[in-house]
């Protein structure tokens, strides 16, 4: 008589999920046969994610859409690498502090422009903060201690679906207001929603801060009335802010009135201003990018030593101005917001990419690595969007190398 033997099912508890910023740490995987089969306190997004991880078997590498040997990859990658005039590495909000470093170093010995996906998010963020400072706290201390939380220009309910259950349940005291251009999902499940008009953020701010000098000025706004009693009644405050206020016209300068308004508020309470990230370890881009080169962006080293200069030396814009003769992406699922000229010129250049499998890549890129999954198949450290590092591990066998195993072959072959 014949035997079926089964595949051994294993649940792991409490993995990390990067495919938003929130880094949920509480998720049970079951794997089967080095697959997902099933996931539990993920919200649908995360789901997706780990399913689609692990459910697809591309080859490991591919030169102009034929599979090649990792070897012959990593070879022809490397001379259009050393022969390119004008590089450019772009990405990394993918990938964990060690592939991260890995492209740093990768940057800086072909001197080329190193950049992360913050270039088409929170950069007038980083800018800002970069002339003003910021005020910080942890996403637990939120959970313990806001009794105000504030969602201004971004929608969690929709991007990070279990932000507001893990880090602002509900509690006696605890208030919920968002502040939007549009009454989004999250604006319906909070205590308040203040509507703004479409790039009237700065001014609205800007009102906010001559209401805590003199709080009986006439000439501020109903909304600016409310919004000012709602934060100076509290004595543990947070703003979460997001695309809707960092994708404008002078985005920076918006951004630095709220850092500033928030730093003055605690002057009589706590109170913070946090970036809502969108990719998994965007965080950890900026910093690992930061204590390499100074720089949490758009750093070129051309010269030999990291400049920094956003606009001249942000991707998506040298792209748009046709400057980059190559182009290696880490994570290319990142260059979904380019502009259409980006995109175009990135069609016209060899360009490599390093992705996981289950990623479709939006060029056809002349060299396609597949790489293993931070998180699944190799273990890391990803970056929460308050910079709290958490550490991935690994669930499952994977024959893909990680992104940090090509960068350094890379680097390797480079220096024979
Ligand atoms: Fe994953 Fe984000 Fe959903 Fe958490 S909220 S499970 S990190 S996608």
């Amino acid at each position: 008589m014949m035997t079926t033997e089964l595949p051994q099912v294993q649940i792991y508890e409490n993995t990390a999920c990067t495919a938003c910023g929130c880094v949920c740490d509480d998720i049970r995987v079951t794997i089967s046969d080095n697959r997902v089969i099933e996931t539990a306190h993920t919200c649908e997004i995360g789901k997706e994610w780990f399913l689609s991880q692990t459910h697809t078997n591309p080859a490991v590498a591919a030169f102009e859409g034929k599979e090649v040997l990792l070897e012959t990859a990593i070879a022809r990658a490397s001379e259009l690498l050393k022969n390119a005039k004008y590089p450019v590495i772009y990405g990394l909000s993918r990938s964990t502090t060690e592939g991260q470093r890995a492209a740093v170093h990768l940057a800086e010995q072909i001197r080329a422009t190193i950049d992360t996906s913050a270039a088409t998010g929170h950069a007038p963020s980083l800018m800002a903060l970069q002339e003003v400072g910021e005020s910080t706290c942890t996403l637990g201390e939120v959970k313990q201690r806001a009794d105000l939380i504030v969602f201004w220009g971004c929608d969690p309910v929709t991007t990070h679906p279990r932000h507001l259950e893990r880090y602002c349940p509900p509690r006696a005291g605890r208030k919920i207001i968002t502040v939007d251009v549009a009454e989004t999902p999250t604006a319906k499940v909070s205590d308040h929603y203040f509507s703004v008009s479409e790039g009237n953020d700065w001014q609205l701010l800007t009102e906010l801060r001559a209401l805590r000098k003199q709080p009986n000025w006439e000439g501020a706004s109903i909304t600016a009335r409310h919004l000012h009693k709602l934060f100076h009644g509290s004595r543990f405050g947070i703003v979460f802010f997001g695309g809707g206020l960092v994708k404008q016209p002078f985005a920076h300068r918006t951004v630095e009135v709220l850092l500033r308004y928030t730093m003055e508020l605690n002057d009589q309470r706590r109170f913070y201003a946090r970036r809502l990230r969108r990719m998994g370890d965007v965080a950890g881009a900026d910093s690992v990018l930061t204590w390499q080169t100074g720089f949490p962006f758009g750093v070129n080293f051309a010269s030999g030593s990291p400049r920094y200069n956003p606009g001249e030396f942000t991707v998506p814009e040298m792209l748009a101005r046709r400057e980059p003769d190559l182009c290696l992406l880490i994570g290319s699922e990142t260059i979904r917001d380019f502009s259409s000229a980006a995109l175009s010129h990135l069609r016209n250049i060899p360009t490599i990419t390093l992705d996981s499998p289950g990623t479709q890549s939006p060029v056809p890129p002349t060299i396609r690595f597949h790489t293993a999954v931070y998180g699944i198949h190799k273990q890391g450290t990803a970056y929460r969007m308050d910079e709290v590092p958490i550490p991935l591990r690994k669930i499952a066998d994977s024959a893909y190398p990680s992104d940090y195993n090509v960068l350094r072959r890379i680097l390797e072959y480079l220096q024979k």
